[in-house]
């Protein structure tokens, strides 16, 4: 074993190792079935701080439980489909895809979609993910494809889809319909506008609103009922200023008497009031913005104009003519699309919708079948459930995404879906296998794709056909066997109102179940600004390859460990400085005692341990024990604390001082005794490396590699089994005395080394005082052990009510007291 880690090295070549060897491959580790749902990272830019945390994060439990005896399945996903891919590429090669056209587009995403997938797979390589790489998927591979486009067609035939031409989010910028969940509120500075229209009779009625420049979209004038001011004009018309347009003046409850002028117009549509009424009423639909974002033909002299230049324009025409009255600046919070940031637009277009509204009571309940950790995120769930006000819009008018396997009838307008044997198709490549139903054969290819989250929201069945590499079109709950519910599925908390609200809900349109059975939730990292560090930003420094090519895997990882479940933390320096000096003294601690667990018998246990190990041993099973209840809980930050505690206090600070003399002057003791002590030190050794190799995966398979496979037999320590090590070792009473020596002990070398002396330094005379009467016959039983470690010439014991352990000198005799507290 070399002095010093060299951890550049020892980490290409064991992670060389774990792939020869398929170390975490599922066939490699048979058990009983736990498997994984991993989200599949998007493939739009670099990876950064925020995705080693979480992912690093569902690792730690990945290695635990595969310890633990099960069989991981941990397979890994791309989500390359879809609008974050098209964003992406268009900035990066600086196109647009609406210019490049369909197939040119699609060709290009693909090239920067696998160049992305393999920086994506080196870097969780490195930072040590024991994930299955003989898994993996892509959302626009053909199986996947298949598989979505399945999806479609079950749910359709089953009720769930819907298209209609229905009032839609749109993005002007992205070009397409979005959904509710891709939704950000932005605070903006707008004013408030009295605006002049006219009755019948030619009076003044002031109109308060923020969107002028849709006054050529105004279908309807609404007041109060219950407002005296406006009753009267029930029923009447009133004319749009400047377009000289008559629309009807109609009373609804909703309106607020105290904002503005109480009169207020709708626009189809400035927001989600102006939908209801659109809808509640039967208004007209009049469009003035475009799916460009410029203002169409009906805006007239506005025509062409941005949004935001059609406000400046009409507003000046409007004072103009005296149709201004007044204005008031505001903030307020308008919807932008999260992706671009662009506020939101809403048209009629024609769309494929999800069934959500009428199903809200179901897909709540299923919520409270699974387990959330933490707890708390549960209610975050129900709360955007709860909320819902649109059913899930899931077509986008882009390119670079999984077709709608389905064309349109012109003569009867009913619809052809494809057959599931013709599956993954592109309905604008290839026809329908038979005619519409109505005998027509004027049949249109949809020409939309879906939203991405549509795809990766049948993650579970995309596993499952990763594992049983057989066609699972059917989604046959039979098919699926054991597979569903999945153990786990690990994800951040800003994506419950999408992937795993919209995978509940899938899985329970498509089996009537559970995805899976617990559902583990991170938090985000930070920056110091307290802000999520988010992918589009960039911050060289800790982009994770600079971080990797500083620190070792292992010290990162260590970082992320310390952050708590469901918990946003902030990056730190120092706690890497932590992690890498607690590698520094793995390696030290395990160099300082290797020649003495190298050649011995390991599997003989010895006949008597004394009580030095007895006590190690009792608190290494303490230790686990806690370890493991914390782990089965997900709380890895808990457990990595027990370790720590084990490992630094217990077994640095005082086993190994205890012993040492032991190892080094075996000629002074029993042979049996020295014997025992090397083979708990082996054992206790192989926990140690054990419970940090969840979090520690490189540090502590080197010094396995070199100390205890060729006595273990398994290839890798990953692959050893926490049962394997004796995990019983229960020794309370001599583990309660053996704290008392210990902290007694601890106290004399803390005195010795103040006063400057070696701890080999002799004490003409120490006694030892205890504050309980029958502990001090008991623990005066180990005097011989008592003079060993403090090298006391001669000792004496009493007792004295205490309630506290100290140390002190006077008239060189030392007192050592130590009460009978309870650890
Ligand atoms: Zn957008
Ligand atoms: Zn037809």
């Amino acid at each position: 074993m070399e002095k010093q880690f060299d951890h550049q090295t020892s980490q290409a070549q064991l992670r060389a190792l774990w792939l020869a060897e398929k170390t975490y491959s599922i066939e490699n580790n048979p058990g009983q079935l736990y498997n994984i749902d991993t989200p599949p990272p998007t493939v739009s830019g670099a990876l950064h701080i925020g995705h080693i945390f979480s992912y690093t994060q569902t690792d730690f439990i990945a290695r635990y439980k595969r310890m633990c005896g099960l069989s991981i399945f941990y397979p890994f996903g791309f989500d390359d489909n879809g609008l974050p891919t098209e964003r992406f590429v268009e900035k990066k090669r600086d196109v647009k895809a609406y210019q490049l056209g369909r197939s040119k587009f699609i060709e290009i995403c693909l090239e920067e979609t696998k160049s992305a997938e393999h920086a994506f797979t080196d870097l969780w390589q490195r930072i040590g993910l024991s994930a299955d790489w003989d898994h993996t998927y892509s959302t626009i591979s053909a199986q996947v494809r298949k598989l979505s486009q399945a999806s479609f067609i079950d749910l359709y035939k089953k009720g769930f889809v819907y298209r209609t031409d229905e009032p839609a989010l749109y993005c002007t910028l992205c070009r397409t319909s979005v959904a509710q969940a891709e939704l950000d509120d932005k605070e903006v500075a707008s004013f408030f506008n009295d605006i002049v229209f006219k009755d019948a009779y030619g009076n003044d009625l002031l109109i308060g609103t923020t969107r002028p420049e849709l006054l050529a979209s105004c279908v309807a004038l609404f007041f109060n009922p219950t407002d005296e001011r406006y009753v009267h004009l029930n029923g009447g018309m009133a004319e749009v200023p400047l377009y000289k347009i008559s629309v009807p003046i109609l009373p609804n409850p909703d309106v607020d008497v105290q904002k503005g002028t109480g009169l207020v117009m709708c626009c189809t549509f400035g927001d989600q009031k102006d939908i209801q009424w659109y809808k509640t009423y039967r208004l007209d639909y009049k469009q003035s913005i475009g799916f460009d974002g410029k203002m169409t033909k009906r805006a007239g002299f506005l025509e062409g104009l941005s949004v935001a230049d059609a406000r400046k324009g009409i507003i000046e025409e409007l004072i103009k003519y005296n149709l201004l009255i007044r204005q008031r600046p505001i903030t307020h919070a308008v919807n932008v699309h999260e992706r671009c940031k662009k506020e939101i637009e809403f048209v009629l277009l024609k769309q494929w919708f999800m069934h959500i509204l009428k199903h809200k009571k179901a897909l709540l309940a299923q919520a409270d079948n699974i387990n959330w950790y933490p707890a708390f995120m549960k209610a975050r769930y129900k709360d955007w459930v709860e909320h819902l006000g649109w059913d899930w819009c899931i077509s986008r008018q882009r390119f670079f995404g999984i077709p709608f396997p389905v064309w349109h009838c012109t003569d009867c307008n009913g619809l052809v879906l494809a057959d599931n044997a013709q599956l993954p198709i592109d309905p604008q490549e290839t026809g329908p296998s038979s005619a519409c139903i109505c005998g027509g054969t004027n049949l249109v290819a949809d020409a939309d794709v879906m939203d991405t989250w549509n795809t990766s929201s049948i993650s579970p069945y995309l596993c499952a056909q990763l594992l049983h590499s057989t066609d699972i079109t059917s989604l046959d709950a039979q098919q699926l066997g054991n597979f569903i519910p999945m153990s786990m599925r690990p994800q951040a908390h800003d994506i419950i109102r999408t992937w795993a609200f919209y995978t509940i809900a899938k899985v329970w349109m498509h089996q009537n179940t559970l995805p899976w059975r617990d559902i583990v939730i991170s938090g985000h990292v930070l920056s110091d600004e307290k802000e999520k560090l988010s992918k589009s930003k960039d911050n060289a420094s800790l982009a994770p390859h600079n971080l990797l090519e500083k620190y070792p895997a292992d010290v990162i990882r260590f970082w992320t460990a310390s952050g708590s479940l469901g918990h946003d933390v902030t990056f730190s320096e120092n706690q890497l400085k932590i992690g890498q000096k607690l590698v520094t003294k793995l390696w030290n601690a395990f160099w300082f005692v290797h020649t003495h667990i190298t050649d011995i018998d390991t599997h003989t246990p010895p006949a008597q341990l004394g009580a030095i190990n007895e006590w190690v041993l009792h608190m290494a099973t303490d230790c686990f024990n806690q370890y493991q209840k914390a782990l089965e809980m997900y709380e890895f930050s808990a457990a990595l604390s027990q370790v720590e505690h084990f490992f630094w206090n217990i077994f640095c600070d005082n086993y190994l001082e205890l012993i040492k003399n032991q190892l080094f002057n075996p000629d002074q003791y029993d042979q049996n005794q020295v014997l025992a002590t090397r083979w708990t030190l082996y054992h206790v050794g192989l926990r140690i490396l054990q419970l940090y190799a969840p979090y520690l995966p490189y540090v502590t398979e080197a010094i396995y590699q070199e100390l205890y496979k060729k006595h273990e037999k398994t290839i890798s320590l990953h692959q050893t089994k926490f049962a394997t090590v004796q995990t019983k070792c229960q020794f309370a009473d001599t583990a309660h005395i053996m704290q008392q020596i210990v902290t007694l002990t601890a106290n004399v070398r803390k005195l010795k080394s103040s006063k400057q002396l070696s701890l080999k330094t002799a004490i003409a005379h120490l006694t030892v005082i205890i504050d309980d009467e029958n502990l001090v016959a008991i623990i005066k039983q180990h005097d011989q052990l008592i003079r060993g470690i403090t090298q006391a010439e001669r000792t004496e014991y009493g007792c004295n009510p205490t309630n506290s352990s100290s140390i002190e000198e006077k008239d060189g005799v030392w007192y050592a007291v130590t009460s009978n507290v309870q650890f």
